[in-house]
């Protein structure tokens, strides 16, 4: 379990491996994770996003214990297991892993982090229901570079997330939002009129908390591209 306090949250964005800090005086602990290693059993890691909420990944597997560095070298996806040496990785071993890391960790954090920070609400239309509801990269997230923060992303519900993609809705850096002159010109149904066209204009639902707000460079980028 790592809290939410603790800086491992970069380590986990960009890192391969977690490197889990033994216990200072919780010696079962310690116990429990070398036998689990030396049993090669499965176990639950809990990343803290807030007091009381965790993300749960699993099965995570403790594949070193590194007595060196007090840590015990923990590999989030079971094919990690089969590396030769987690310590020195290969090349391809690194371009696996760091893909597979990116899978299983960056979208899950990402995800529970803007959700946390939307309160669960859709940024252009304020749906709240989770199971509608994605967490939309302002910029798309093609390198693995740092990219799990709050302010590259979004709540929006699958509309508008479609919609925001393909730049037939747009978001101004002063979150103001757009719809595409060719949506507003057409006439349909329900899902059009009130679902597209109300909300052209529309001031931006944001978080409460200011660090946690859409970054306005990465808007000004996106709604370039909405423009053009
Ligand atoms: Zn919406």
């Amino acid at each position: 379990m790592t809290s939410y306090k603790n800086p491992y949250l970069d380590e986990l964005d960009t890192g391969v491996f977690v490197r889990y800090n033994y216990r200072a005086n919780d010696e079962a602990d310690n116990r429990k994770l070398a036998l689990a290693l030396e049993n090669g059993d499965p176990l639950v890691y809990f990343q803290g996003i807030r007091p009381g909420v965790f993300v749960a990944y699993y099965p995570v597997y403790a594949v070193k214990n590194d007595l060196d560095a007090g840590q015990f070298v923990i590999a989030m996806d079971e094919s990690m297991r089969f590396f030769g040496d987690p310590l020195h990785m290969t090349i391809d071993e690194r371009r696996y892993a760091e893909r597979t890391v990116r899978a299983r960790l960056h979208q899950p954090l990402f995800r529970a982090r803007v959700m946390n920070a939307y309160s669960t609400t859709c940024a252009v239309c304020t749906l709240k229901h989770a199971d509608l509801l994605d967490a939309a990269h302002i910029i798309p997230d093609f390198d693995m570079g740092g990219f799990a923060t709050t302010t590259n992303g979004m709540a929006l519900c699958k509309i508008h997330h479609a919609a925001f993609d393909r730049n037939l809705l747009g978001i101004t850096p002063d979150y103001e939002v757009r719809i595409d002159q060719n949506l507003l010109d057409e006439i349909d149904g329900p899902m059009l009129r009130h679902g597209l066209q109300d909300m052209h204009g529309r001031n931006l639902h944001i978080p409460t908390r200011v660090i946690d707000r859409p970054s306005r460079d990465a808007l000004a980028l996106r709604f370039a591209e909405f423009n053009a």
